[in-house]
C-alpha cells in the first residue's frame, strides 16, 4: 500500500484520497459496503461510512478491531419523516403503505447527508442505488458519486433489458415463457416471476423513485460492482459496451476478510449461536456432508412453506443447518413444524433460530451445499465458499441471479418457485425441496457442479490477489479518482 499513499496524495493538498460510503439501511446492503471500506482502506484510502445509529455497530465492532474507517451517523428516521420511530430499516417494510413513507424518508435524508459532506470534504462518494439525489449532491461538492447496487452485473443488464423491451407483453398467459432481448444468453422467465413494479402500468412513489434512480444512474461518474469480471464477463462487457456505463468490478468484497472465524462470524449482527458451538457441530461431520439453509435477511416464509421445506429437508436424507428467521410477530408456537422434527433429527438437523454466522458455515469443509434465495451477498459467499446451490429466489432482483447460477455458470439447480413475492407464502412443496437438495448432494452431476463450483471459488480468490481483475480494477478506481479534478465549488446554502 506504501506506494499508493504517496501516490494518492490529493492533488498536491497534501491528503490522502477520502471516500465516504453511504449505504441504506439494510444488511445486504451495509454488510458489502462495510467491506468496500475495509477494502479501500488496505490500499491507504481514508474511508467514512455515513450511516444510522441501529446499523453502526457492525463498523464500531471494526474500528475496534483496528479498521481505520470513520463513521458519521445521521439520525433515521429522519426529521419531518412520517415514518413510525420504530421502523429503522428495509427489512421491516411489512405492509405496502410503509413503502412511499421509507422513500419519503430516504430522500429527507439530503440535508444531514450534505451537511456531513461539507464538513469532510471528501474526493468521492459512493452510494447506494435507492438515494438519487446523491448525484446531486455530490455534484454540489464537485465530487464524482459512484453508484453501489449490491447486485451481480447480470442482474443489472437483465432487469434493464426487461424494463427496456417489456418481453412479458408478449405473451397471454402466466405460463407461456418468454426470452428477455438483447441479452448473451438466452434466459427464459414467466410472467409470474417478473417484479409486480415492473408489471404495473400506472405510476407511483415507487415507480417514480425508480425512474429517479435510472437518470441519476446515467448522471453518475459510474457504478461499482460487488462481482469479478471472469464470473460474468459476458455481463461486465455488455453493461459497458451496450448499456454505456461505466463500472469497476471490484469483488468480491468479502474476501477482504482477513480476520478469522471471529470477523466471520460477527457479519451484519451478533449470531444467534455460539460459533464454537456451530463450529463443533460441522466439525463433527464428514467433508461436503451438510446443506446450508437460509434465506437472507428480508424474505420471509409463510408457516406452510416453513412446513414444507422442514419435511423436504427431513425426506433428503442429508445433514443440514437450517437458518430460520424470526419475524417480530412470531409467536413462540412453531406449529410449522413437523411434529417430533427436532428430536428426530438430533444430531443430523440443526435449526438456527435468528441471525447465523453465514460466511463461517459456508467456509466450512462440511459443508457441500446452499439452499440460498440468491440475494447476491448469499450467492457470492455460496461461490466464493465454492458449493453448488439450491435456488429459492423469492423477490427482489433474486430471479435473476438464479438464472446466473443455474443456466450461466451451471453450479445449482433450481427448487422451481414460479412466483416472485415480497413473502413466500405458497409455491414450492416439500418433493421438490427434496428433491433440489439430492441433485445438488448426491450422483455424478452433483460432483460436476462441485467441481465447476470450486474452480469459480479459485477464480474468485484469484480475482482479488494481486495482479487479478478486482485488484487492477480497483488499482485503476483510486488512479481516476486521485487525479480527478473537481470543477469549482458552488456555494451549497
Ligand atoms: N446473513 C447472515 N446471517 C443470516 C442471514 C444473512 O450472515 O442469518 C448475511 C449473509 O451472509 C449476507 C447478507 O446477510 O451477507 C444477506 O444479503 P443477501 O444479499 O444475500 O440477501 P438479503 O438479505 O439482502 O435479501
Amino acid at each position: 500500500a506504501g506506494d499508493y499513499v504517496t501516490s494518492l496524495r490529493n492533488q498536491g493538498k497534501g491528503e490522502l484520497l477520502h471516500i465516504v460510503l453511504l449505504p441504506i439501511m439494510a444488511h445486504g446492503h451495509m454488510i458489502p459496503v462495510l467491506d468496500m471500506a475495509k477494502l479501500f482502506n488496505s490500499r491507504g484510502v481514508k474511508t467514512t461510512i455515513i450511516s444510522t445509529p441501529s446499523f453502526s455497530h457492525p463498523i464500531q465492532k471494526a474500528q475496534e478491531s483496528g479498521h481505520d474507517i470513520g463513521l458519521s451517523i445521521v439520525k433515521f428516521p429522519p426529521e419531518g419523516s412520517s415514518l413510525p420511530e420504530n421502523i429503522v430499516s428495509l427489512d421491516q417494510m411489512s405492509t405496502p403503505d410503509l413503502i412511499p413513507k421509507f422513500v419519503e424518508a430516504l430522500a429527507l435524508l439530503q440535508k444531514p447527508v450534505e451537511k456531513i459532506l461539507q464538513e469532510l470534504n471528501p474526493n468521492c462518494l459512493i452510494s447506494d442505488m435507492f438515494l438519487p439525489w446523491t448525484t446531486d449532491s455530490a455534484d454540489k461538492f464537485g465530487i464524482p458519486r459512484l453508484v453501489f447496487h449490491g447486485t451481480s452485473c447480470f442482474a443489472l443488464c437483465a432487469s434493464e433489458q426487461m424494463h427496456l423491451h417489456k418481453p412479458y407483453k408478449n405473451v397471454s398467459s402466466d405460463s407461456e415463457p418468454f426470452v428477455i432481448p438483447n441479452l448473451p444468453h438466452q434466459l427464459i422467465f414467466t410472467r409470474p416471476q417478473v417484479p409486480p413494479f415492473d408489471l404495473q402500468e400506472e405510476e407511483d412513489d415507487f415507480s417514480k423513485l425508480r425512474q429517479q434512480m435510472r437518470e441519476s444512474v446515467d448522471k453518475s461518474y459510474g457504478v461499482v460492482i460487488n462481482s469479478f469480471y471472469d464470473l460474468e464477463s459476458d455481463y461486465a462487457d455488455h453493461y459497458n459496451k451496450v448499456m454505456g456505463r461505466k463500472s469497476w468490478h471490484i469483488g468480491p468484497l468479502l474476501l477482504c476478510n482477513k480476520g478469522g472465524d471471529e470477523e466471520k462470524a460477527q457479519r451484519g449482527k451478533e449470531s444467534a449461536i455460539d460459533e464454537h458451538e456451530c463450529l463443533a457441530w460441522l466439525d463433527s461431520k464428514k467433508p461436503n456432508s451438510v446443506v446450508y439453509v437460509c434465506f437472507g435477511s428480508m424474505a420471509s416464509f409463510s408457516h406452510a412453506q416453513l412446513h414444507e421445506t422442514a419435511v423436504g429437508l427431513e425426506a433428503s436424507g442429508q445433514d443440514f443447518i437450517w437458518v430460520v428467521r424470526k419475524g417480530k410477530n412470531d409467536d413462540e408456537n412453531e406449529d410449522w413444524l413437523p411434529k417430533g422434527f427436532e428430536d428426530r433429527l438430533k444430531g443430523k438437523g440443526l435449526i438456527i433460530r435468528g441471525w447465523a454466522p453465514q460466511v463461517m458455515i459456508l467456509d466450512h469443509p462440511s459443508v457441500g451445499a446452499f439452499v440460498t434465495h440468491c440475494g447476491w451477498n448469499s450467492t457470492l459467499e455460496g461461490i466464493c465458499a465454492g458449493v453448488p446451490m439450491v435456488t429459492w429466489p423469492v423477490f427482489a432482483e433474486q430471479f435473476f441471479n438464479e438464472k446466473l447460477v443455474t443456466k450461466v455458470l451451471r453450479i445449482g439447480v433450481s427448487v422451481g418457485n414460479k412466483r416472485w413475492q415480497r413473502a413466500a407464502s405458497e409455491g414450492v412443496e416439500w418433493e421438490a425441496v427434496k428433491t433440489a437438495v439430492e441433485r445438488v448432494m448426491v450422483g455424478e452431476a452433483a460432483e460436476e457442479m462441485r467441481s465447476r463450483a470450486k474452480s469459480f471459488k479459485e477464480m474468485a480468490k484469484k480475482a482479488v490477489e494481486e495482479g487479478g481483475s478486482s485488484y487492477s480494477g480497483l488499482n485503476a478506481l483510486i488512479d481516476e479518482l486521485s487525479i480527478y479534478v473537481p470543477p469549482k465549488k458552488q456555494d451549497i446554502n
